[in-house]
């Protein structure tokens, strides 16, 4: 299977389980942007740390507080500590169980443990870097599951924008490190940009270009 070079691409789940391409240029806020640049740091310390390059940050869009984690599930053996979960246990204390004033910013697409917490709780909006299917091939974590992300958030009672592949060279970049010093070696099928990614050849492009002055695509 080949993985071509993907764009950011902006997704709204409905409350009555629809789901609806939303159209027109990406769109991210300077906080969202720097929110992602916070999580790729903390995704690399994560990758230094022996664990996978995911970093996440939770933005309470009502107060403006944010709480940035990363994951070490693989150095704690713990199955919860993925950045996401770690994030979200930072904030609980001040956003509780609703989190749909929150946008949650992700190196990589939440998995099939973490996103039903999140949809549980209504989360506003979710921003990710890395595709999981991508992930994959570079790595031999994150395998093809029966349910995803996707999935669990048209189960899910939640009314959520999802910004996917934003930054996702830059993330890939951070699970090809990971993949190359586990030895994983990525099949010439994969296509051209992730063997590109795994060879170091395709980098990423200045990232300032792709935040576009609002309208915001979060739900008014
Ligand atoms: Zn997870």
């Amino acid at each position: 299977m080949s993985f071509p070079e993907l764009k950011p691409n902006a997704v709204r789940y409905h409350p009555d389980e629809t789901v609806e391409q939303l159209r027109g240029p990406v769109v991210t806020t300077d906080v969202e942007d720097s929110a992602m640049s916070l999580a790729l740091s903390l995704a690399a310390v994560s990758l230094q740390n022996g664990n996978p390059p995911v970093g996440a940050v939770l933005i309470n869009n009502a107060t403006g507080k944010t709480w940035a984690n990363r994951t070490d599930d693989k150095t704690t053996r713990n199955l919860v500590r993925h950045g996401e979960m770690v994030a979200y246990f930072d904030a609980q204390p001040e956003v509780g169980d609703d989190l749909s004033d929150c946008t949650l910013v992700t190196t990589a697409e939440l998995c099939s443990s973490c996103t039903p917490h999140y949809a549980e709780g209504r989360i506003g909006k979710i921003i990710y870097a890395a595709p999981r299917a991508y992930v994959f091939p570079l790595t031999n974590i994150m395998r093809p599951r029966n349910i995803n992300m996707p999935d669990l958030l048209k189960d899910g009672n939640t009314d959520t924008t999802v910004i996917e592949n934003y930054r996702m060279i830059e993330s890939l970049g951070l699970f090809a490190t990971y993949g190359a010093l586990k030895g994983v070696r990525v099949p010439k099928k994969a296509g051209k940009f992730l063997l590109g990614i795994s060879r170091g050849t395709i980098t990423p492009e200045p990232v300032a270009r792709q935040v576009i002055a609002a309208p915001n695509l979060q739900a008014a």
